[in-house]
Formats: C-alpha cells, sequence, structure tokens
C-alpha cells in the first residue's frame, strides 16, 4: 500500500522541501513556506546562512572525523567558548537532545557513586517533561504514551507536578540523585517555570547534596534572548544538556557541568563514537559566532516582544481559535481554543510553518534571525489561517 520505505513512526505531512533561503523554505514545486517551526527550534539562524555554509565547507574540504582518540582543536574551541559564557568548566560533545540528557543523568548519577553514595541514583522530574526518546530519557519524561510497550521503564526516575514543592519535597529522600527540569516546557505546551521555583529548586538542592540538571535542548543557543533560558532567572544547575539550536541544523547536542560534578566521567566511564567530531565543531563555532555577536541576543528579546505583542492581538480578535500567547524571546505558544493541529493545518495553508505541541499549544519559533518585515508576514499568514478556521466553524454550525 504506502509507497515509503521508511518507518511509519511519523505523520509526516505531504510537503517536500527543496532548499531553504533564511527564514524561507522552498519546496520543489516553487511554493515559499515562512518558517516559524525551525525544524523544531533547531535552524537557530534559518536557512543557508552564509556564515555557516561556509564553515562546514570550509571543514569539509580538510577533516571529518578523527574520533575521540584523538584531539579536535574546533571542539577545544567551542567548549572553551561555552564555559566562559556560562555557568560551567567542561564540556561533554554528543550527537543529539537524548544524548546530551542521557550523559547528563549519567554524570549525576556516577557523582555520588564516587561520592561513597551508590544508592544515590533517583532523578525526580516534572509532569509535562520532554526530555528524549531512548530507554532513560522515556523514563526520565515520565509520558505513558512514550513509555507503552517497551518493556519495564528504566528505575530511578520520581515525577512530581510542577509548581507543588510540597509534592517535591516529599519524593526527596536519601536515594534522589539530582532534580532535572527544562526552564521552558517544550513539548509539554511553552510552560515557562516561574523563577520563584527555579530558585526554590536550588535551595532545596543545596541543602540536601542534590544535583540541579537544567534540560536546555529546546531553550537555549539564544532561544528566549539569553544565551540560555535560565541566565534570566539568576539560578545555575550543575549540569546542563544543550543540542538542537547549538547545531544550526548539523546534529549535535552538549552536556555541560561544573568542573566538580564533570570529573564523574572520568576515563573510560562514557563515550561515543562521533560526539565532537570536527564538522559538528565547525558548525557550532560558527553558531555561536553570529549567536555571541554585538547585539545579536538584545535583538532577539526585541523582536520576541515584538511578535508576542501582536500574537496576543491575534488572540483578542480570535477568541474562538485562539486562547492565549505564552512563552519567551522566540520561544512562544499560542494556547488554541480549537484543536492546535487543525490550527497548525490552516497555518500551512496560509504559507506558515508552525509545529504543536502539548496542551493544545501551536509553538511559533522562527530563527532567530527573523527581520520584523517578516513577523509582520508571519502575523498576517497566522491570521489568515485563524479566519480560515472561523470560517469552517461557522460552516460546521450551519450544518
Ligand atoms: C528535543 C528535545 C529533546 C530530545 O532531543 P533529540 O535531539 O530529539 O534527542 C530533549 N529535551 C528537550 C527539552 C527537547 O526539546
Amino acid at each position: 500500500m504506502s509507497a515509503t520505505a521508511l518507518f511509519g513512526n511519523y505523520a509526516r505531512s505531504k510537503l517536500a522541501f527543496d532548499h531553504g533561503e533564511g527564514v524561507w523554505l522552498v519546496t520543489k514545486d516553487g511554493r515559499r513556506f515562512l518558517d516559524c517551526g525551525s525544524g523544531i527550534a533547531v535552524n537557530s539562524l534559518g536557512h543557508s546562512h552564509p556564515h555557516l555554509v561556509s564553515a562546514l565547507q570550509e571543514q569539509a574540504g580538510k577533516l571529518w572525523h578523527v574520533s575521540n582518540l584523538h584531539q579536535t582543536p574546533e571542539g577545544e574551541r567551542l567548549a572553551k567558548r561555552l564555559s566562559e559564557t556560562t555557568f560551567a568548566d567542561k564540556v561533554l560533545f554528543v550527537n543529539s537532545g537524548a544524548e546530551a540528557m542521557e550523559a547528563a543523568i549519567k554524570c549525576a548519577r556516577r557523582y555520588h557513586y564516587d561520592n561513597g553514595a551508590p544508592e544515590r541514583f533517583h532523578i525526580v522530574t516534572f509532569e509535562g517533561a520532554f526530555h528524549g526518546r531512548t530507554l532513560g530519557t522515556i523514563a526520565a519524561g515520565g509520558q505513558e504514551k512514550y513509555l507503552e510497550g517497551f518493556g519495564p521503564k528504566a528505575p530511578g526516575f520520581d515525577q512530581v507536578p510542577t509548581g507543588d514543592l510540597e509534592a517535591l519535597k516529599a519524593v526527596i529522600g536519601p536515594q534522589t540523585a539530582a532534580l532535572a527540569i527544562e526552564p521552558i516546557q517544550g513539548e509539554g505546551g511553552i510552560r515557562e517555570i516561574p523563577t520563584e521555583y527555579l530558585r526554590a529548586l536550588r535551595k532545596l538542592c543545596d541543602e540536601n547534596g542534590i544535583l540541579l540538571i537544567f534540560d536546555e535542548i529546546q531553550t537555549g543557543v539564544g532561544r528566549t534572548g539569553k544565551l540560555f533560558a535560565h541566565q534570566w532567572s539568576g539560578v545555575e544547575p550543575d549540569i546542563m544538556a544543550v543540542a538542537k539550536g547549538i547545531g544550526g541544523g548539523f546534529p549535535m547536542g552538549a552536556c555541560l557541568a561544573t568542573e566538580e560534578t564533570a570529573k564523574a566521567l572520568s576515563p573510560g566511564t562514557h563515550g561515543t563514537t562521533f560526539g565532537g567530531n570536527p564538522l559538528a565543531m565547525a558548525v557550532g563555532n560558527a553558531v555561536l559566532d553570529v549567536v555571541l555577536g554585538d547585539g545579536f541576543l538584545e535583538d532577539v528579546q526585541k523582536k520576541g516582544l515584538n511578535l508576542k505583542q501582536k500574537l496576543a492581538g491575534l488572540v483578542d480578535s480570535h477568541p474562538k481559535v485562539l486562547e492565549q500567547v505564552r512563552g519567551n524571546g522566540l520561544m512562544l505558544g499560542i494556547k488554541c481554543v480549537v484543536p492546535a493541529a487543525e490550527y497548525v493545518a490552516a497555518a500551512y495553508d496560509a504559507g506558515l510553518l508552525a509545529v504543536p505541541a502539548g496542551d493544545n499549544v501551536v509553538r511559533v519559533m522562527p530563527p532567530l534571525t527573523m527581520t520584523d518585515d517578516e513577523i509582520a508576514i508571519a502575523v498576517e499568514r497566522l491570521e489568515q489561517a485563524a479566519i480560515a478556521v472561523e470560517e469552517k466553524l461557522v460552516e460546521g454550525a450551519a450544518e
């Protein structure tokens, strides 16, 4: 029946893109779509960014892969830059978000093991979380729909409702190694964790010798207008998982940690064949060249405010379709009244790509390079989509 030779684990759209230019994606038959999904918060600098293209091309002509048996100067440089701009002293490069979270979890467990407390291996996570799709990270995320049918859930993960400090205190015990949280839940539906709550987590961790892990795989690398979202709060983790935007579309991830924590992953304890590969490192450095450039992050903040205000106006004028705007910087979500998937489909028809999330939210996460003119086009198209959904509602009511 189906013509595809691919596994059926994705319900893909019918769109097949041929190339990209900045915030635009172009299909084989020449239709242009405004990309407000960024390949799920990955294309931080849009498509075919000249600086990224030349960095990749130059590295491709020089050296692709040597493995972690040898030095990688590009990786040394990227790690140094990440440590200079964050809480971290050390960086471990991997190939994806789930691998970055796996490394974070292993680092936390091994830290306590090394400190003579092997029984401390439980990680506390929060309802609505998403940490990846490996056996470890589906256990961390705790969502039944991702765990079902894949055998016993990996042990050592406890989940509590987000925002409920008493429930958290009740679950913490001599078995607790770490708390892991996304500063803004992405897949969960752009749910911001209040600064107060992050502060309370830090305090609880300090009082109990527990490590704090931030999953900034989606929120990181300028998405919210700071290099990392937690920098808005001033609360620093011990370990942080990064991926998505750091590669601007090239697959890579990183686990960042303090010196004290990172030393748990001593020689032989952990590894990855491809992690820190020179191609990925060259692109990662090129992404930082732009994101750390003068005024870039301030610009993301301004554009984020502009877009959020316009989306709030849209919600006000279309209350039958849209309910609320939330998020920070260019990590925004529109909570829908109609099914989110329906609004996303209408947006496709209007020539705009957005991404559905949990809690009936549509994520609007354009490349950080989007201009104010392009923001105006995005809002126009999102309005067109809202009108189309409204018209359908009227037709439905008339039948
Ligand atoms: C996407 C995502 C992951 C998983 O990343 P993959 O690269 O798909 O493995 C983990 N955590 C968060 C918060 C994410 O958004």
